[in-house]
C-alpha cells in the first residue's frame, strides 16, 4: 500500500503516520524529519534547508524532490508499500510524485487529509515536544512525556521545534492554505482521497484513517 498523508502542521501528520507504519508494515517517508536531520547534521542539505525551515518557509520543490525520489528508490518502497507524511506540500511537488511513482511502476493508493481548525493547531504545537534522538512526539496536555523533558521511548532530550513558536505557526498555517490545500482537488480528481477530522484524540483519529483504509 502507498499513501499519503495531507493536512496542516500540528494535525497529527506524524503521529498518525507512525502508528500507520507500524499497523501496516509501511515505511514512514517523513520530509520535514529528513530535512530536520539534514540541518542538524549540518550536511549539504541541511545548510540549503535551514533558512527555509527556520523560517516556516517551504523547501525549494527541486530539492524536496530529489530527496524524496532518491528515498523512494533506496528504500525499495514497492516491497514494502510507504506512506509520505509532509509531502507533497506543492502542486509541481504533486506532480513530480506522480512521475516518480510512474517510473517506478507503481500506484498511489490511497491520500488521507487530515482535518483541523486553525485555533486547535497553535494550542497544539505550542506544546509540542520531539525527541531529539528518536523524533518521538509528545503534548504537554493530551500526551505528556512522564519525566519532564526526557523520552519515554528511549531517555533522549526532548526540545521544542524553533518552527513550534507561535508566530512561526502561524506563518506555516498561511503557507499551508496557498500552497498544499490546493492538493485536495488534485487528488481528488486522481486517487481515492478521505477527508478525516483530525481534531479527536489520536486513537480516535487512528481508528477512523484504520476504517477508511480497510474498506
Ligand atoms: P514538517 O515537519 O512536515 O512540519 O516540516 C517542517 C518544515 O520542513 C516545513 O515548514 C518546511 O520548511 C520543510 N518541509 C518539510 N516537508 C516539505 C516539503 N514537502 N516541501 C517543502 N518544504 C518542506
Amino acid at each position: 500500500m502507498r499513501l499519503v498523508l495531507l493536512g496542516p502542521p500540528g494535525v497529527g501528520k506524524g503521529t498518525q503516520a507512525k502508528l500507520l507504519a507500524e499497523h501496516y508494515d509501511l515505511i514512514q517517508v517523513s520530509t520535514g524529519d529528513i530535512l530536520r536531520e539534514a540541518v542538524e547534521r549540518k550536511t549539504s542539505l541541511g545548510k540549503k534547508a535551514k533558512k527555509y525551515l527556520d523560517s516556516g518557509e517551504l523547501v525549494p520543490d527541486e530539492i524536496v524532490l530529489d530527496l524524496v525520489r532518491q528515498t523512494l528508490e533506496d528504500k525499495e518502497c514497492g516491497e514494502h508499500g510507504c506512506i509520505l507524511d509532509g509531502f507533497p506540500r506543492t502542486i509541481p511537488q504533486a506532480e513530480g510524485l506522480e512521475k516518480i511513482f510512474e517510473d517506478l511502476e507503481l500506484p498511489l493508493d490511497h491520500v488521507i487529509v487530515l482535518d483541523i481548525d486553525d485555533e486547535v493547531v497553535v494550542r497544539r504545537l505550542s506544546n509540542r515536544r520531539t525527541c531529539r534522538n528518536c523524533g518521538a512526539i509528545y503534548n504537554l496536555n493530551y500526551n505528556p512525556p512522564s519525566g519532564e523533558g526526557v523520552c519515554d521511548k528511549c531517555g533522549g532530550e526532548l526540545y521544542q521545534r524553533d518552527d513550534d513558536k507561535p508566530e512561526t505557526i502561524r506563518h506555516r498555517l498561511q503557507v499551508y492554505k496557498k500552497q498544499t490545500e490546493p492538493l485536495i482537488a488534485f487528488y481528488k480528481e486522481r486517487h481515492p482521497t478521505s477527508i478525516i477530522d483530525g481534531s479527536g484524540s489520536i486513537d480516535e483519529i487512528q481508528q477512523d484513517i484504520r476504517n477508511v483504509l480497510d474498506e
